[in-house]
């Protein structure tokens, strides 16, 4: 069992050797066991300051103070600069252990960001997200999330209708003094807090092409010019490097970057009638992830024209899918529709622009999927309160309905409902009045 009141270390920089990496003290006895660990710290040391000199173990370095208000954990903490190597942070974070604290867990610093009130969960899940970080684009949604966008959109849309509910509730408690409730305006302002949540839950698309890339497949027969197109969409941008388990494949992935987005470009098996086992099976593994992609690139070469097993096989794709003329170097005189040349380059970039376009705007805020079961299960109780209000059933149900929508809610944030509820039904309301 950890404990809340242990001082917990651990380095907060990478685990390869480096110049330099940080070791991090938290907790109660940080600021002691700092001064332990680091011998030459004067006597009056204290916050905002960084002192210069030699740790314990013979390596010299730097130590910052960090007081409870200021610091990233919301509580007293003590960070070591020292030189990168395995064996001096190792020596260092001995020392730490024998002088009382304890190895930190994986993200305890952060947990105790958020245990201490410092951070909601989304922010929380926002530190994840700016540390895997590869685009900019990534890096910018992470860091409004960061900054408590979606907490703050959350938290807003959870008081509304805290305060939805404290009209309701007033009406059924003191119906007597205010009069019975206007159902039609309250099932109205529900109404404006459901689309709230509607776009919340449909920045759910933006969110996963933000965090995991716009998936699109290239299908085709087989010589349609899949890989030559891969390779040159690959080669004028900038490659996301992924390392994937696995060695044997039957199709390739590879990620780009188009304006800061991620787009993973999966090249798959030539679709063809075939008997052979092995290309049968890659023939089937190509249909189910075009089944599972975002947008399917259907080839075909302009200088063979498109045949009827084509139309078949773009009949059959239940996904966005558009079909790519392809080897226009060697068909000039074909002047409709996508077509490209991999060979001299020709309709890429249109390609490029209709596929970042594809992937959508650069959300203001966007959910990931944890988010999602319960801004969804927040939405069908809108939904429900709505319906029980212009049905006229009773004004209670309503409020069941709008308790569990706000218990959902604080679920993304990490809140409990009840405390700040209670206190708002008469903060929103002045009774007698
Ligand atoms: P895949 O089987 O669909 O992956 O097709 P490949 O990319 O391997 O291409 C099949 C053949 O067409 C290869 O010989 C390529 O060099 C050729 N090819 C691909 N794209 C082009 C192109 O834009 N122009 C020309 N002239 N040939 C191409």
């Amino acid at each position: 069992m950890t404990s809340p009141f242990d001082t917990i270390v651990a380095p907060i920089t990478g685990a390869a050797r480096a110049a330099v990496a940080i070791v991090r003290l938290s907790g109660p006895e940080a600021w002691d066991i700092g001064r332990k660990l680091f011998t030459s710290l004067p006597e009056d040391a204290g916050p905002l300051r960084l002192y210069y000199g030699r740790f314990a173990h013979g390596d010299d370095g730097y130590l910052a103070l960090f007081e409870a208000s200021r610091s990233y954990t919301g509580e007293a903490a003590a960070e070591c600069s020292i030189h990168g190597s395995p064996a001096s942070v190792q020596g260092l974070i001995e020392l730490a252990i024998e002088a009382g604290a304890r190895f930190a867990e994986p993200g305890e610093f952060t947990q105790r960001a958020f245990l201490n009130g410092r951070i909601d969960l989304t922010q929380a899940e926002a530190v994840r997200d700016t540390i895997e970080a590869q685009t900019m684009a990534q890096l910018r949604a992470a860091n409004r999330q960061r900054e408590g966008a979606l907490f703050r959109e959350v938290s807003s849309v959870r008081e509304e209708l805290i305060s939805v509910l404290a009209a309701v509730e007033a009406t059924v408690d003191f119906s007597e003094e205010i009069g019975d409730l206007d159902r039609s305006s309250t099932a109205d302002r529900i109404v404006s807090i459901q689309t709230r949540l509607s776009s919340l839950n449909e920045s759910a698309r933006a969110g996963r092409i933000l965090r995991g890339g716009l998936r699109v497949a290239l299908l085709g027969r087989p010589n349609a010019g899949k890989s030559s197109l891969l390779n040159a969409l690959l080669g004028s941008e900038r490659a996301i490097v992924t390392a994937t388990p696995g060695t044997t494949r039957d199709f390739v992935e590879e990620s780009i970057e188009l304006e800061g987005f991620p787009i993973v470009l999966i090249d798959t098996a030539g679709l063809r009638e075939s008997t052979e086992e092995s290309e049968v099976a890659g023939i089937e593994r190509a249909r189910s992830i075009a089944r599972t992609c975002d947008l399917v690139l259907y080839l075909y070469d302009l200088s063979g024209g498109y045949a009827e097993s084509d139309r078949l096989e773009v009949f059959a794709l239940d996904r966005p899918v558009w079909i790519v003329g392809t080897k226009l170097d060697l068909a000039p005189s074909v002047v409709t529709g996508l077509r490209v040349s991999s060979r001299d380059g020709t309709g890429l970039s249109e390609l490029r622009r209709a596929i970042r376009q594809f992937a959508g705007e650069e959300p203001s805020v966007a959910i990931n999927a944890r988010h999602q079961a319960p801004i969804t299960a927040a939405l069908d109780e809108v939904g429900l309160a709505v319906d029980t209000l212009l049905h006229d059933r009773p004004v209670d149900l309503a409020s069941v309905s709008l308790r569990g929508a706000i218990s959902a809610l604080g679920e993304v944030t990490g809140e409990t409902a009840d405390p700040d509820m209670i206190s708002r039904i008469f903060h929103d309301f002045c009774i007698g009045k």
